[in-house]
């Protein structure tokens, strides 16, 4: 936080980027920082690539968001969120590129995203509760907002260790595994 870059509006990628070398490398790069940091999600201006790609990878089980739907890597290239229902929820995010906090933002829990995939086909998935939290969090990157710009209220905003401590909901303080939406 603090970088430009996460405050740029990202390009779109042209269909004839995708597959290229340049593209390629970025992808690979993307997969293995987020491998690195444990996250959930990563958008490209994180690795400092203002361009439209994220991506997400859920691994399913319990983790710090409580139960957790699996969902194996998937890129998402020029993504655009339709809001099916405006009705929203609040979850506890927390960021790659704003290590150590966690904040609550309320969201729509239920969108529908098309794409283009790692090939350059288009897609559209419909994606409900928390899973809705976590894309909009990560294309909300790639137009140079983060989730601290949409925090309900600013006193809901914690360092980690007070948020494991005094907030963190029960069932996902029983368990340590290191998720985080990035
Ligand atoms: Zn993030």
């Amino acid at each position: 936080m603090g970088h430009p870059v996460l405050r740029q509006v990202a390009r779109p990628l042209d269909r004839q980027e995708i597959g290229t070398d340049w593209f390629l490398d970025l992808y690979a790069d993307m997969i293995d920082t987020l491998h690195d940091y444990g996250g959930i999600g990563l958008a490209a201006p994180q690795v400092g690539e203002s361009v439209r790609l994220a991506l997400i990878e859920l691994p399913g089980g319990t983790g710090r968001y409580g139960a957790m739907p699996d969902m194996p890597l998937t890129a998402f290239i020029n993504p655009v969120v339709e809001v099916i229902d405006p009705a929203t929820a609040g979850f506890w995010e927390g960021c790659l590129s704003v290590p150590g906090l966690r904040g609550f933002v309320e969201r729509p829990q239920h969108i529908q995203v098309s794409y283009l995939d790692v090939s350059g086909n288009p897609k559209s998935l419909e994606l409900e509760g928390f899973l809705a939290t976590v894309f909009q969090h990560e294309f909300d990157h790639l137009d140079g907002t983060l989730y601290v710009d949409k925090l309900t209220d600013s006193r809901l905003l914690s360092f980690e260790r007070e948020f494991e401590r005094y907030l963190m909901p029960r069932a996902e303080a029983d368990d340590d595994a290191a998720d985080e939406v990035a």
